[in-house]
């Protein structure tokens, strides 16, 4: 069982691929198009702002943000101490420095509570990540936001189509920040990112900065950057964006049955909070003998990934900051138990019921190994 089936997803719709390959071909424009705008409109539909801004990838996107907002050397942002290493990058790139805040451990999400102790004069911004497709209690960090005069950017690379009371992610913050990753709920046939926002004097910004800092060619208002969401990819992204509501219908199933099947084991099942809607990108478990499970699995044909191993804290990429990870013990204890189980659209009952077998076996084994 493969943890994603990206070839089955295609295959239900590739003669709307081809057709958007060649759709693009015949017109000869490959940057900055009709394509691009027209997904851009469809996106920003799809997620209920006003503005939407194709750009190269998910961590220029992140970037992109903060840089308009003219965050840089000497300001601070606020990260969740467990991410994916883009959102803590996205800052560094900036010439900003990246302060973890551990998360909570029901949802994996950022800890509101733990937002205004984190505070100093030099704080510019917040970027909660909606984890594994979940939304961050958007509603508590904005108060936080709000009393210290903080921006808040969604890092909502895992969360297309999520939703916090009926409002979609990427609609929740100051903007939002996609990757449409091949991997992603909304994934490209490549590199492809995105930006959302109701301020259309950010969006204006950005579309400049990811352009050279160009709004008329040849004429450079600001040093910007090289970084566009190609034509081609805009066309194959309007394709699965039209199938995203029914693939992301089929995810929550799949983690529904998950849900039931595997309750009364020794895994720890994620945990949705009220008002929450997850776009489950992934169904991550715990489990003390993490490890084991995984190697189990893997000999029983089920391909598991760990998101993620090591916190960016602990990564050299930031031994410069010399974090200590015991600051972030939540944090620090996940990612020794997490484990992502297969989910995949295409995925059929049969395939959820191998996958949910495996690991109710693999669970009777340690746990009367543990007893004995
Ligand atoms: C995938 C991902 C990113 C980065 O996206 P890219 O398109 O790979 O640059 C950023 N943040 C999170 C949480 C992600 O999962």
């Amino acid at each position: 069982m493969p943890f994603l089936d990206l070839a089955a997803q295609h295959a239900e719709v590739r003669a709307e691929l081809d057709g958007a390959f060649h759709r693009v071909l015949d017109r000869g424009v490959f940057i900055l198009g009709p394509e691009v705008e027209a997904f851009e409109a469809e996106f920003a539909a799809y997620c209920g702002t006003r503005c939407a801004i194709g750009v190269a990838n998910g961590l220029d996107a992140l970037f992109l943000v903060l840089k308009a907002w003219g965050i840089g050397p000497g300001d601070e942002v606020l990260v969740p101490a467990n991410t994916f290493i883009a959102t803590w990058l996205a800052v560094t790139y900036t010439g900003a420095t990246p302060v973890p805040v551990d998360v909570e451990r029901t949802t994996c999400n950022i800890d509101p509570t733990l937002l205004a102790a984190a505070v100093t004069p030099r704080t510019r911004a917040i970027i909660p990540v909606h984890l594994y497709g979940q939304p961050a209690n958007m509603r508590a960090i904005r108060d936080v936001a709000a009393t210290f005069g903080l921006r808040v950017l969604e890092d909502a690379a895992q969360s297309h189509g999520a939703e916090m009371d009926g409002q979609r992610a990427g609609s929740l913050g100051d903007a939002a920040a996609f990757s449409f990753y091949p991997g992603k709920n909304l994934g490209a046939l490549g590199d492809g990112g995105g930006i959302t926002t109701n301020d259309p004097a950010l969006a204006d910004a950005i579309r400049t900065l990811r352009n050279y800092g160009s709004r008329r060619k040849y004429h450079h208002e600001v040093p910007g950057v090289n970084s566009r969401l190609d034509e081609l990819q805009a066309a194959f992204l309007r394709v699965k964006l039209s199938h995203l509501p029914r693939w992301n219908t089929r995810r929550a199933e799949i983690a529904a049955t998950y849900h039931t099947r595997l309750a009364r084991t020794g895994f720890e099942l994620p945990c949705v909070a009220p008002g929450m809607t997850s776009s489950w990108h992934l169904y991550v478990v715990r489990h003390a003998q993490r490890d084991l499970v995984r190697e189990q699995l893997t000999a029983r044909g089920i391909d598991t990934i760990v998101h993620y191993p090591i916190n960016p804290a602990e990564q050299p990429a930031y031994a410069s900051l010399t974090l200590d990870p015991a600051a972030t013990p939540m944090a620090a204890t996940l990612q020794h138990r997490v484990l992502s189980l297969p989910l995949s659209p295409t995925m059929t009952d049969a395939d959820v019921e191998r996958v949910v077998m495996a690991c109710r076996d693999v669970d009777a084994e340690l746990s009367s190994r543990t007893v004995a």
